[in-house]
Order: structure tokens, then sequence, then C-alpha cells
């Protein structure tokens, strides 16, 4: 049987040690805060919201919350981060998505100043973790860096498959394992033979959200398997894009859905909540 690769107690392990350098900051007088946005009233959006402001409380660090009407417009939640982007008590700012319809969320998302940017979607993050320049990664997949490297799962040299291509997860997710010295394939929907891409991964991950589709013949004998997606099955219970209980006793590691990369997300964004203290000299 695989070993589990248990995301909770990883991103716990993360948050103590964040906890530790947030204690030493506030020492030397230098307190940290998150801005956090959200417009309408989605309740998985509030789900995460709340989650990301307990996990400020929890390693120490400040919160603002704004919680906006739906039929805010994209010129006030512009301005508002205009604000934000000029106060110098605020480090980072997120705003959760997904946004209301009428909102352009490549024009707020560009709106952010890249040095509060600590979800990592600005253009700006996005190239600098292109060409290996200092700046903020998407949250995400380097939450499923940590797991590995954490699991002592060496990358470098590795075949490694991405399957999924979005801008917040497949493509940061392929650069980094990149930076890791990983050889990459990204996969997606118009890939054909598909299987056969995949069955070659020593190490698979999987955005793609798609419940359970990643079964045994996708996978190779003694692979890693990530698994991104946060699903409902048939029953409505959350799942992955991995079929867990059939594909598990095929693999060296595993992680499950929920309890695995679910919880370094967050671990990764009170990450880069500290990290703006590096981008932002005072
Ligand atoms: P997107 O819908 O933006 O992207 C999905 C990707 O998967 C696309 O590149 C798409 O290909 C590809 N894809 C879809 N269906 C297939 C298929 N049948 N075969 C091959 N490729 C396919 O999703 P996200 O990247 O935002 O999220 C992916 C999953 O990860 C979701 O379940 C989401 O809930 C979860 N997620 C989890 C997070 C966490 O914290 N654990 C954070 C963010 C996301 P194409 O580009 O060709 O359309």
């Amino acid at each position: 049987m695989a070993h589990i690769i248990d995301g909770k107690a990883i991103s716990l392990q993360i948050k103590d040690e964040l906890k530790e350098k947030v204690s030493a900051l506030k020492q030397e007088g230098t307190g940290i805060t998150l801005a956090v946005v959200q417009v309408g009233n989605d309740p998985a959006s509030a789900v995460y919201v709340r989650n990301k402001k307990k996990g400020c409380e929890y390693i120490g660090i400040g919160s603002l919350s704004y919680e906006l009407p739906q039929e805010t417009t994209q010129q006030e939640l512009i301005a508002l981060i205009g604000q934000l982007n000029g106060r110098e008590d605020v480090n980072g700012i997120l705003v959760q998505l997904p946004l209301p319809e009428h909102i352009d969320e490549d024009a707020v998302i560009r709106a952010i100043d890249p040095k509060k940017d600590v979800d990592g979607f600005h253009p700006q993050s996005v190239g600098a973790l292109s060409i290996g320049q200092p700046g903020f990664v998407s949250c995400t997949p380097a939450g499923v860096i940590q797991l590995l490297k954490r699991s002592g799962i060496e990358i470098a040299g590795k075949e490694c498959v991405v399957l999924g291509r979005s801008n917040i997860v497949g493509k940061p997710m392929a650069l980094l394992l990149l930076r890791e010295n990983a050889t990459v394939t990204i996969a997606h929907s118009k890939t054909r033979n598909l299987r056969e891409v995949t069955s070659r991964a020593d190490i698979l991950i999987t955005a793609i959200g798609r419940p359970k589709m990643i079964t045994r013949d996708y996978v190779k004998e003694g692979a890693v398997v990530i698994d991104v997606g946060i699903n409902r099955d048939e029953n409505g219970k959350l799942c992955g894009d991995v079929d867990f209980q059939e594909v598990a006793p095929l693999c060296s590691a595993i992680t499950p859905v929920p309890g695995g990369v679910g919880p370094m997300t967050i671990a990764m964004l009170l990450s880069n909540c500290l990290e703006s203290v590096h981008l932002q000299p005072r």
C-alpha cells in the first residue's frame, strides 16, 4: 500500500514554523497584515475567506476584511485595491475568486501591486516565476512542491506529468517542477493517448476537476500521485481527480482528498505573506 501523504500534518508543521518567524519579526517591530477582499456572498468563497483569516490568526498576522456587495462595480473594486496598494501597513492583498460576472478578473488581478500579490496571480509574478526571478508563487502548486519535499520525494531528474494547464495550478506547477530540475510534460483535454502520457510519470500531478477520472490504467506502478482536484462524487462526497481506492495500491505515495493538497494552499498563502516582508524593503 502506498504512503499516504498527510497534507494536514505537513501544513500544520509549516504554519508552526511561520508562527515562530512571525513572532521573531514582531520582536524586531515588524508586523504583517493581509487584506482579504470578497465580492458577493458565494458560500464556497465565504468558507475559503474564513479559513484564510483563521490561518492569519493562528500564525499571529493581522487580517483586514472587506466584504463587498454583489453589485460592487469593477471601478469601485479597483479603487479599493488602489487604496490598499498605497497603505504601508498592508503587506498582502487577496481578492477571493471567482468574482461576479460583470467584473473582469484579469483587470482586477493586474490592479494589485505585484509586491502585495500574495496569490501570485499577477502577470509580473507569473513572469518572474518563468524566468527564475524573485516574486510570489501561486499557492497551490507551491504547496505541492512542499508536500513532495517534506515527504522526502526527490524531484530532480524525475519524469513529471502535470495534468491540467490552468493559469493558477497547471502552468505554475509545471514551472516549479522545472525549477526543481524535473523533466516535465503538461497534458490537457486535447492531449492524445492521455493514458500513455500519464503512465510515463514518476510523479503524476492531476488538476483537472474531473471526479475520480484517473483510474489505475493512467498510472505507472510505483508512481507518486498528487491529486489537486476538489470535486463532488455522485453521492455529493468530496473527492479528487483520482480514483483513490483503485489507484492507491499501485503507488509509492499518494495524496488523499480531502486532507492532501487542500490544506497546503492556505499554508503557502501565509508563507507568501511572510515573504512579502522581503519583497517590500522598509
Ligand atoms: P480549470 O478548469 O481552470 O482547468 C482544468 C484543466 O484540466 C484544463 O487545462 C483542462 O484542459 C484540463 N482538463 C479538463 N478535463 C480534462 C480531461 N478530461 N482530460 C484531460 N485534461 C482535462 O481548473 P483549475 O486548474 O482551476 O482546477 C483544477 C482542479 O483543482 C479543480 O478540481 C479545482 O477545484 C482544484 N483546485 C484545488 C485547489 C486546492 O487548494 N487543492 C486550488 C485550485 C484548484 P483544457 O485546458 O484543454 O481545457
